[in-house]
């Protein structure tokens, strides 16, 4: 990557701010001149706003009348790599830059001088008038001369007051100093000795250490519980040995907790957290310490991908396959795929560790992109899970049970022997439908295309769409009769309702991501959990992610059915491999697990496949139908969602669209619709829908905008361009 550009006073360079200008203005740089990627202050209007300066000005404006930068901020510049991934992911999702630059800002008070505050350290003065508490404090600091200690906590450690620290500061014992608040991270210790390796992790080990210099991907692939966590935290070791930064995605924030443990273990040190249960004084922090390389290791979430690393050699990417990779609101991008090419810029290597690959990188691995290397067996003497179809079509169940005699009775012989079982069924609340009697009605939400699925622990209703809620009604809304309105269908609390009667005597705790105030909370549940603090465990999805618990040796799948239902083009792709992590919660020690799968098509070929394990044979089948199909990954999807309050206006616009389509023929790509979206209203708004399928070699992006930016959008009417999408509600 070039090297940064400086400018001299008065040169004209162009600004990027935040604002939703559509371009970028110029400015003279400042007395003193400034580099290239410099964080600056600039006026826009009547006000200042932070900037980033891109590069030389366009020259497009009368040179007198152009502004000056206002102030360089004291921050480290943005480097020229991360310019290059802004520009690049702008392109790819077709994003526009301001909304770059605040993705790579989002770290409150930036453009503010840095917030200090009060430290209190051993001062020159001895004491003459000695009080027993006086002397408590000055022990403490004596103790600990490295520290620095705020008023709260000296307070405490010495089991003074704070007038009593006062009166030693006045005296001239105590000195009261002012740092700023953003310290650096602990530093992670590499050196320390690891778990010793079994022969397949070596190796692993071995296999990713011997990759040639610069930039490469390796899928990690290995059944849950084969130690790839283990495995890939060598490879941040010897990372850090280098010198260099390290990043670590994981799809769920739950899973940090555990996580981080093992980061401890491992290195001595916390590493720094990055997502949205960190609170914002963190993330400044966390942002400043990046950037000047006082923190080595980071673990978030996708948007961490936009730190402003100052030396990144590797980016891990855990439980790659996961879904919630995808950004789905804003910029739309895939934190995977962006990985690869934020590592790929600063020549660093990537890591994307799973049980499950995603299709999108079996398929890169086959064609020679990707490294992959593989373990093959469970650590120690794990071995993977036995699956079992229970056939509902011969248990006659009554309508309101969903706990089949055979799993039943499987429950009860781990109760025996003081193992736990996982229930699992990927729905949240009481039940998805709220249906009256009288007049079949379902209660739906008054915003939204959905209906309202009932959460009986808050005792409302809830629309999954909007997340509004309201009272569960006595009356029906449609018919007016009282006491006919009926919950049908099972979630996750009903579940744990029907497990609680059937095994009176048993602990049941529910999983559930709603069911939780904070992430905090969570992690705390989820790490009692796996302590064995239940006997049986009643969860949703959130249980799938990657989790320890030693001591499940069963997993009932309550409906293995739901997920293949729909017209998702990786609905079987995501049963698969959901079922594939759901039933690696069990035996991961040294208990056999067992995973039963309660299914009406025990003979459809994703639930065969499921059964006999045989991924291979999985895999290449999805490959070549979508191969055959010219769908992702072999081809590429653009979806386009247009939304009004107004329906008329959002489908003849999709008409419209459709109808003049010449920058798309010229590249061969094909539109299907408009039609009205699976979910064909949210929060009020009509959504309609239109699908690009397009060969996977052209640049579909530039026929995409020169398409789009034929048609003129009223005010009223709103268009998302979601570049591969994951979705298609
Ligand atoms: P994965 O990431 O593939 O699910 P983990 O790395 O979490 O697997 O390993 C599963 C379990 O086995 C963890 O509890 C881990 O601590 C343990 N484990 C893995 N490798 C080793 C090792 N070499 N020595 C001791 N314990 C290990
Ligand atoms: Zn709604």
């Amino acid at each position: 990557m070039s090297e940064p550009s400086f400018f001299c006073e008065g040169d004209l360079i162009a600004v990027l701010t935040s604002k939703p200008l559509g371009q970028m203005l110029d400015y003279k740089a400042p007395v003193g001149g400034c580099w290239q990627g410099a964080f600056v202050e600039v006026p826009l209007g009547p006000r200042k706003t932070l900037g980033v300066v891109w590069g030389e000005g366009k020259g497009d404006f009368e040179y007198a009348k152009v502004r000056s930068v206002t102030g360089v901020l004291d921050l480290p510049i943005m480097q020229p790599s991360m310019q290059e991934f802004l520009r690049r992911v702008s392109d790819y999702t077709l994003s526009p830059m301001h909304m770059m630059l605040r993705l790579a800002t989002r770290a409150p008070g930036l453009n503010e001088p840095p917030s200090m505050q009060h430290v209190y350290r051993k001062g020159p003065s001895s004491l003459d008038r000695k009080t027993a508490q006086r002397q408590q404090v000055l022990a403490v600091l004596q103790s600990s001369p490295d520290t620095d200690f705020t008023l709260k906590e000296l307070v405490e450690a010495s089991d003074s007051s704070a007038s009593v620290v006062k009166g030693l500061v006045n005296v001239g014992a105590v000195k009261k100093v002012s740092i700023p608040k953003d310290t650096q991270f602990p530093m992670l210790n590499p050196w320390l000795v690891g778990k010793s390796l079994s022969d397949e992790q070596k190796n692993a080990v071995l296999q990713l250490k011997n990759g040639d210099a610069g930039y490469n991907t390796t899928l990690l692939k290995g059944v849950t519980g084969s130690g790839k966590t283990e495995v890939y935290l060598e490879a941040v070791a010897d990372c850090l040995k280098r010198g260099q930064q390290v990043l670590v995605l994981i799809p769920e924030i739950a899973l940090t907790a555990e996580f981080l443990l093992r980061v401890v273990e491992r290195f001595g040190a916390r590493p720094a957290e990055w997502h949205s249960g960190v609170t914002m004084t963190e993330r400044r922090r966390t942002w400043k310490m990046i950037g000047q390389g006082k923190a080595q290791m980071v673990v978030g979430a996708r948007s961490a991908l936009f730190l402003p690393f100052k030396n990144l050699g590797l980016i891990v990417v855990d439980e790659e396959h996961d879904s919630s990779y995808k950004q789905e609101d804003g910029v739309l991008y895939n934190a995977r795929d962006m990985a690869v090419l934020r590592a790929s810029l600063v020549d660093g290597k990537v890591i994307l560790a799973s049980a499950t690959p995603s299709l999108e990188s079996w398929v890169n691995v086959e064609s020679g992109k990707y490294k992959k290397i593989e373990l093959m067996s469970r650590f120690g003497r794990a071995v993977m899970p036995r699956f079992e179809a229970i056939d509902m079509r011969k248990e006659s169940l009554s309508s309101d049970r969903w706990i089949s005699n055979k799993l039943k009775n499987l429950v009860e012989a781990r109760l025996k022997v003081d193992e736990q079982s996982l229930l699992f069924i990927n729905r949240r609340g009481y039940a998805p439908i709220t249906l009256c009697r009288s007049c079949g009605n379902q209660i739906g939400c008054d915003h939204c295309d959905a209906r309202m699925v009932e959460h009986r622990f808050s005792n409302r209703l809830m629309c999954h769409q909007c997340g509004e809620t309201k009272p569960v009604p006595k009356v029906c809304p449609g018919c007016n009769r009282e006491g006919q309105l009926a919950a049908v269908g099972p979630g996750i609390e009903r579940l744990a309702e029907e497990a609680t009667e059937l095994f009176p005597d048993a602990k049941v705790a529910v999983l559930s991501s709603d069911l939780f105030g904070s992430a905090r909370a969570l992690k705390a549940q989820i790490l009692d959990l796996a302590q064995g603090k239940a006997d049986i465990i009643i969860g949703t999805q959130l249980v799938a992610k990657g989790h320890n618990f030693p001591l499940l040796t069963l997993v009932g799948v309550i409906d293995v059915d739901l997920g293949l239902q729909g017209s998702d083009l990786r609905a079987a792709e995501k049963t698969f491999q959901l079922m594939r992590q759901v039933s690696g919660r069990a035996g991961r020690t040294d208990k056999p697990g067992t995973a039963v799968l309660q299914t009406h098509q025990p003979e459809h070929p994703v639930i065969k496949a499921i059964l006999e394990g045989n991924e291979d044979i999985f895999w290449n089948a999805q490959a070549a139908e979508r191969k055959a199909a010219g769908v992702p990954p072999y081809g590429r999807f653009v979806g386009i969602v247009i939304s009004s309050t107004d329906f008329k206006e959002a489908i003849e616009l999709g008409q419209t669209m459709a109808r003049n389509i010449r920058p798309l023929e010229k590249v061969g790509a094909e539109v299907f619709g408009p039609a009205p979206a699976p979910v064909a209203r949210i929060r009020g708004r009509s959504r309609v829908r239109l699908l690009v399928k397009a060969k996977k070699s052209v640049y579909i992006q530039s026929a995409i905008s020169e398409w789009v930016s034929q048609f003129k959008l009223s005010k009223s009417l709103r268009l998302s361009i979601d570049i591969d999408p994951q979705s298609f509600y």
